[in-house]
């Protein structure tokens, strides 16, 4: 089979390649892939920019449907729809497996930079690791699932929505997109949007279009502290939601955010220090609540949310051949799509 696959470590070095097809374990399933995101993990690695280890078939966000499965897996045949956590070789014994943190295991190797992933025709995964798609979400949305977990576990499950909270969101890619229809769901009043002029395209036009945002105020020409100070007569945002990755918009997250409010990082910088106005946080009391990735409850309540409708992501993603993988990374880092499925199927 077909897949693509980052070769060695450096900037580059990714290439489709003749892979052999997997062969499942005991306790695995394999999984005929139907459509596979590409995140900003994936471009990180491109760049070189996160941890992985080469050479390994790119992709963690998947959809597809069992082919086979192994001899002791028991809640899973042949035609089942599924979407999977990427926390494969999480240890299962120590400390934070035990608590319920396999996200974060020391053991973890990802599908897709860790272990062989998703941009490939069949993947092989755990059971204990999957979760089955109702036929009311389409393979397409369902690889949109990942994302969606992750902001159900780290906006929904860690920081809370209050009905009526000022909800400001840094940024204007999937994850921020999705984070606003989540907000939205969970009642929140207002839901401001912050991005540039290059976003004021496809991505503020599906933002409106699904009903999550309020305001968009481009960064680039508008004051953003001052936008928000007026909006709560001083008081600044009850949420802010960091989706940017950008030092300019974590430092604007300090400024908008009120006194004792809570900010949800879940924008990875890419850089090893960033400068933050450290004495605006302690003087504010603010939280900032840092996670990784998602959780079992988030991958729940994602599925849940897409089912009902209140989570849209179906027209948000493209669907792109894996050959044509390249033009694909470029567009989303040039912000003219706001996601890129590749279909890697033969
Ligand atoms: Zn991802
Ligand atoms: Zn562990």
């Amino acid at each position: 089979m077909k897949a693509l696959v980052k070769k060695e470590k450096g900037k580059g070095f990714v290439e489709i390649l003749e892979c052999d097809k997997p062969i499942p374990k005991e306790n695995e399933v394999l999984i005929k892939v139907a459509y596979t995101g590409i995140c900003g993990t994936d471009i990180h690695i491109l760049h070189d920019e996160f941890p992985y280890w080469p050479p390994v078939i790119m992709g963690h966000e998947f959809s597809g449907v069992v082919e086979e499965v192994g001899a002791g897996v028991t809640g899973y045949q042949k035609g089942d729809k599924v979407v999977g956590e990427p926390h494969n070789l999480a240890c299962g014994k120590c400390h934070l497996c035990r608590n319920g943190k396999i996200q974060i295991c020391d053991s973890k190797r990802s599908i897709g930079w860790g272990i062989d992933g998703a941009f490939a025709a069949y993947l092989c995964m755990p059971e204990n690791l999957l979760h089955k798609v109702s036929d009311k979400i389409s393979l397409k949305s369902a690889a949109v699932a990942e994302p969606c977990a992750i902001v159900a576990h780290q906006l929904l499950e860690k920081c809370g929505i209050t009905p009526g909270d000022i909800v400001v969101i840094m940024g204007m890619g999937a994850i921020a997109i999705i984070a606003a229809q989540m907000a939205r769901a969970a009642g929140a009043g207002q839901i401001v949007m912050c991005g540039c002029t290059r976003d004021m395209g496809i991505r503020l036009d599906y933002a409106k279009k699904t009903n999550c945002c309020d305001k968009f105020v481009n960064v680039e020409q508008e004051d953003i502290v001052a936008i928000i100070n007026e909006m709560t007569g001083g008081r600044g945002a009850d949420v802010v939601v960091e989706a940017a990755g950008a030092t300019p918009a974590i430092v604007n997250a300090l400024k908008v955010i009120k006194k004792a409010g809570t900010i949800c990082a879940i924008g990875l910088t890419g850089k090893d220090t960033i400068s933050i106005p450290w004495d605006i946080a302690m003087k504010k009391a603010i939280t900032v609540q840092f996670n990784m990735s998602s959780s079992y409850n988030g991958w729940e309540i994602a599925l849940r949310m897409m089912e009902s409708g209140m989570v849209q992501v179906e027209e948000m993603a493209k669907v792109m051949k894996m050959e044509e993988w390249e033009d694909a990374f470029s567009q989303l880092e040039k912000g003219e799509a706001i996601k890129i499925l590749l279909e890697c199927g033969e």
